[in-house]
């Protein structure tokens, strides 16, 4: 090997090492900033399985109001049918006893009380499809 051949050798072998290192630390550089963000991202999902376990709670919690809502509704409309549902006095038909009756009108029953003329409400049965008169008693 003469003098030029061992500079030679010298100058590729100091480059390509220099070059390794210049990679070596580009890479490490890149690690280090991967790592990084998949801390951040890390941290970023747990704050999100907090999230979510939170809007879990509040689903379960509307629904639990929503069932109450719905039992209360169901509460109501039984009270509002009683009232004001087809036979809310619950009279029973005078020819079959059904209580099944449709309120279809009323008329002057011909009695009066203390001056008032007294009407009788008319419902027509589900059942037998007959009518039945009830005396309305002023309120
Ligand atoms: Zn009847």
């Amino acid at each position: 090997m003469n003098i030029f051949e061992a500079i030679d050798k010298l100058i590729t072998e100091h480059g390509s090492a220099s070059i390794l290192k210049e990679h070596v630390s580009f890479l490490r550089n890149k690690i280090d900033m991967l790592t990084s963000e998949n801390n951040v991202l890390k941290d970023e999902i747990n704050s999100m399985k907090l999230n979510t376990t939170s809007l879990e709670k509040q689903i379960q919690g509307i629904n639990e109001d929503n069932k109450n809502l719905e039992i209360n509704n169901s509460n109501l409309e039984s009270q509002l049918n009683a009232v004001h549902g087809n036979n809310p006095d619950k009279h029973a038909c005078d020819h079959c006893g059904s209580a099944r009756l449709k309120r279809s009108g009323s008329r002057h029953s011909g009695k009066k009380l203390a001056g008032i003329t007294i009407k009788d409400a008319l419902y027509t049965c589900d059942d037998c499809g007959k009518e039945s008169a009830f005396t309305i008693i002023p309120k």
